[in-house]
C-alpha cells in the first residue's frame, strides 16, 4: 500500500458542506489503495478571528497563550473531518499535533519542527484508520503547544510526508496549482505544470502565500516532491521539485511590508550588529537592508520587515537608537515587495534593466532593490502593488506558454 499525505487548507474546510466533501475525497483516495494521513487547517477565517478575539481581550497577548488559542482552530477541523469520515463508515482518528508526535522548538508563533515521533501515527495506520492531524502545531520540550507561523499547516504535511517516507505529498487548496502570479491579482496568470524547489522557495519567501516557505525548504532537504492542486476539482496541479528551464517563472508579491529607517546612526564597527541582534533574538525576520553613504561620520540604515512585526520591531529599534545616539527612527507601514523569480535570471543581466524599465514606464517609484541568484525584488508603495504585478507579468510575457 502507498502512503499518501494530504493537506487541506482553510477554504477547503470552511463549512459543513466542504468538510463532508473533504471526507468523501479522502475516502475515495483510500479506496484507490492508499494509507491516508490528512493534515487540516482551521476552518475559513478562524485563525484571523481568534487573533482578533485575543486582541479585544488584551492588546499584546502573551505568546504562549496566543499559540494555545490559535492551535484550537486546527483541532476543530481535525475532529469534524474525522466525524464526517465516521459517518461514511470509515475507521478514522483525529490527532492534535502533539498527539501526532510533532515536536517543535520554543519560538512561539514561529516555531520550527524539531523532531517527529511517528509511532502513534503508524499504529493507527496499521489499525486500518485514516489519520487526521491538526496542522500548524507541535509540542515544545516544556510540553507547551507552539504554532508554526501563518500558513504553517503546509509545513506539518511536508514534514510528516518526509518523516514517514510517504509516496506522495499533496497540498489541496482553493486554486488549481501554482500560477505565474497570484491569480487573484493577475487574471491572465497561467498554472505551472512544474516548478523547482529553489524557485518555489523564493516565490514563497517573497510573498506567494500558496505555500509556506518552510514547507518548500523541507521538501527540498528531504527530496520530497510536493503537488499543489485544487480541493474542488480533479485537475492536475503543479509539481514542486522538478528541474526548471524557465527564464522567469513567476511574479511574487507581498503587500504586508513595513520599512524602518534609523536616521543619523554613528558610522562605526558593531552598529549593525547592535541594531539587528535584538531583532534576531525576537525571531523578527529582516529582509532587505540598505545602509546609505555616510556624511560626517553618520549614516542612515533602512530595512524591511513584515508589517505584523512593526510594533515589536519599533520598540526594540528605538531602544537601541537611543543608546546609539541616533537622530530618529522613521516607520513606514505602507510598503509592498514585488519580485520576479526564475532560474534564467542569474545568466541574464538584462532582466533587471527590463524590470526597472517597466516600473519606470508605469510611474512606480522603486524604494529599495534586493536580489538573489534567481530573484530580483523591488520595494514599492503599497497602493501600486497590483498594478506593478500586472505590468511585470506582461513585460516578461508570462501569459504566453
Ligand atoms: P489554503 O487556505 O488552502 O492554505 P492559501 O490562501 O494559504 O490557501 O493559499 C492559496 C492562495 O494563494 C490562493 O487563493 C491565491 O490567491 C494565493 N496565491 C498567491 N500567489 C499565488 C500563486 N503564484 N499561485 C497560486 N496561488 C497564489
Ligand atoms: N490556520 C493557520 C493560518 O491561518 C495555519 C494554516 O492555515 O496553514 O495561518
Ligand atoms: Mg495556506
Amino acid at each position: 500500500l502507498s502512503l499518501v499525505v494530504q493537506k487541506y487548507g482553510g477554504s477547503s474546510v470552511k463549512d459543513v458542506e466542504r468538510i463532508k466533501a473533504v471526507a468523501q475525497r479522502v475516502a475515495q483516495r483510500q479506496d484507490a489503495g492508499n494509507r491516508m494521513v490528512v493534515v487540516v487547517s482551521a476552518m475559513g477565517d478562524t485563525t484571523d478571528e481568534l487573533i482578533e478575539l485575543a486582541r479585544q481581550v488584551a492588546p499584546q497577548p502573551q505568546a504562549r497563550e496566543m499559540d494555545l488559542l490559535l492551535s484550537t482552530g486546527e483541532l476543530i477541523s481535525s475532529a469534524l473531518v474525522t466525524m464526517a469520515l465516521h459517518e461514511l463508515g470509515r475507521k478514522a482518528v483525529a490527532l492534535s499535533g502533539p498527539q501526532a508526535g510533532i515536536m517543535t522548538d520554543a519560538t512561539f508563533s514561529k516555531a520550527k519542527i524539531s523532531a517527529i515521533d511517528p509511532g502513534r501515527l503508524e499504529r493507527e495506520l496499521d489499525d486500518g484508520k485514516i489519520v487526521i492531524v491538526a496542522g500548524f502545531q507541535g509540542l515544545t520540550d516544556d510540553q507547551d503547544v507552539a504554532t508554526l507561523g501563518r500558513g504553517g499547516s503546509d509545513t506539518t504535511a511536508v514534514a510528516l510526508a518526509a518523516r514517514m517516507r510517504a509516496d506522495a505529498c499533496e497540498i489541496l487548496t482553493d486554486v488549481d496549482g501554482v500560477y505565474t502570479a497570484d491569480p487573484r491579482v493577475v487574471p491572465q496568470a497561467r498554472k505551472l505544470a512544474t516548478i523547482s524547489f529553489e524557485e518555489m522557495l523564493e516565490m514563497a519567501q517573497w510573498g506567494s502565500k500558496v505555500m509556506h516557505p518552510r514547507a518548500v525548504e523541507l521538501g527540498q532537504i528531504y527530496d520530497m516532491p510536493i503537488t499543489v492542486r485544487s480541493s474542488y476539482n480533479d485537475r492536475e496541479g503543479t509539481i514542486i521539485g522538478m528541474e526548471s528551464r524557465n527564464k522567469v517563472t513567476g511574479i511574487a508579491h507581498d503587500s504586508n511590508v513595513a520599512k524602518i529607517t534609523v536616521v543619523g546612526v554613528p558610522d562605526r564597527p558593531g552598529i549593525a550588529h547592535r541594531l539587528f541582534a535584538p531583532l534576531a533574538d525576537a525571531a523578527i525576520n529582516v529582509d532587505t537592508i540598505v545602509q546609505n553613504v555616510s556624511h560626517q561620520g553618520k549614516t542612515d540604515i533602512s530595512f524591511t520587515i513584515n508589517a505584523t512585526d512593526l510594533a515589536s520591531t519599533r520598540e526594540r529599534v528605538e531602544a537601541v537608537a537611543r543608546e546609539l545616539d541616533a537622530e530618529t527612527v522613521i516607520a513606514n507601514p505602507g510598503m509592498a515587495k514585488v519580485s520576479i523569480v526564475g532560474t534564467g535570471i542569474q545568466n541574464h543581466p538584462g532582466y533587471a534593466a527590463r524590470m526597472f524599465g517597466a516600473m519606470s514606464e508605469a510611474g512606480v517609484n522603486i524604494d529599495m532593490i534586493s536580489t538573489s541568484e534567481i530573484r530580483i525584488t523591488v520595494l514599492i508603495d503599497h497602493d501600486r502593488v497590483a498594478e506593478a504585478v500586472r505590468v511585470l507579468h506582461r513585460t516578461f510575457e508570462l501569459d504566453k506558454a
